[in-house]
């Protein structure tokens, strides 16, 4: 459909009107042979009932449209029309090209979208307001979010159980591998290599820790405080085939030299701070690993690492 005639101010010559709807040409295209002119719609719209022209009768298909000349395009665009919004009050009058673009951002225009200023801020086109309720459009927000966070639990417990399974897996492999690598040299030093990345990965995943006061250091823990730094290690994810023997290095008859006496801690205590260690977490305890602390001598490390337990002064 072309432009409502009665939007136009001043004459509109005769070879702008299409045949078809009687309103000024929109989107024009005409027939190569004998270059009558209709909007693209309307021409389509015809050829897919019958195939002619609608003047002169005589065949034609959409093969046969092209577009107008530029002189015929430049006519149109240089007429006066009214705003599509000049019952809603608009009463701007703009050359015709010009007009889509002010539609876009004609304040009349019913369509246009506006923040609500009501609370909600939704951004809604403007005769919507008379109908809208924030509580009505915040309540139906909180419901898809709370569906999306239902499919998201799903999912997530989707997933654990796969990560689980694949846990449990690794487990089987890590136990044949053991169990090969007594007779295979090959299988010992992939075995060997798959522990020490266990052992980085974990010590990876804790907080690096500070001590702020080495005279803290227990070095004879009884059973129950062994038990419960050992509880602690083993829910941080420590490799079980290291935890044994981390725990018999917490009491000082296992400490190497530079930390057998009690001379030579407070001899130490400078060196000691050269540690990097690692929170045991929410105990008073830290943990040496090898791996954090290759720039550290024989005499202040142990294999498979050291775990202190304070009476104070962890941060
Ligand atoms: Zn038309
Ligand atoms: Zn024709
Ligand atoms: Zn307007
Ligand atoms: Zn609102």
């Amino acid at each position: 459909m072309g432009f409502d005639l009665g939007r136009f101010s001043g004459e509109v010559d005769e070879e702008l009107i299409c045949p078809i709807c009687s309103q000024v040409l929109e989107e024009p295209v005409q027939v190569v042979t004998c270059e009558h002119a209709f909007c693209q719609a309307c021409i389509h719209e015809w050829l897919s009932r019958q195939p002619t022209c609608p003047v002169d009768r005589q065949a034609i298909t959409s093969a046969n449209l092209r577009s107008v000349p530029r002189i015929l395009r430049n006519l149109l665009s240089r007429l006066n029309i009214a705003c599509d919004n000049a019952i809603y009050g608009c009463s701007q009058v703009l050359k015709l090209d010009a007009l889509q673009s002010h539609i876009d951002e004609c304040e009349h225009n019913p369509k246009r979208p506006m923040p609500c200023e009501s609370g909600c801020g939704f951004i809604i086109p403007k005769d919507e307001f008379k109908d809208h309720n924030c509580v009505r459009e915040l309540r139906t927000l909180c419901h898809q979010q709370q569906q999306k966070m239902t499919e998201l639990k799903t999912e997530i417990a989707d997933q654990n159980i796969t990560i689980n399974e694949l846990k449990r897996e690794l487990n089987l492999i890590k136990d044949f591998m053991r169990a090969m690598r007594v007779s295979n040299p090959a299988m010992r030093a992939i075995a060997d290599q798959m522990e020490r990345d266990e052992v980085i990965r974990w010590s990876n995943s804790l907080p690096r820790a500070r001590v702020t006061r080495w005279g803290g250091m227990i070095s004879t823990p009884d059973d129950s405080l062994q038990l419960m730094v050992k509880r602690a290690l083993s829910e941080s994810g420590c490799p079980p085939h290291i935890l044994d023997e981390l725990m018999e290095n917490c009491h000082e008859r296992r400490w190497p030299r530079g930390l057998s006496s009690l001379e030579t801690r407070q001899n130490n205590r400078r060196i000691y701070d050269n540690y990097v260690c690692r929170r045991v977490p929410n105990k008073q305890a830290v943990l040496v690993l090898p791996c954090d602390n290759s720039h550290m001598s024989d005499d202040v490390m142990v294999e498979p690492g050291l775990v202190m337990i304070f009476a104070h002064g962890i941060e």
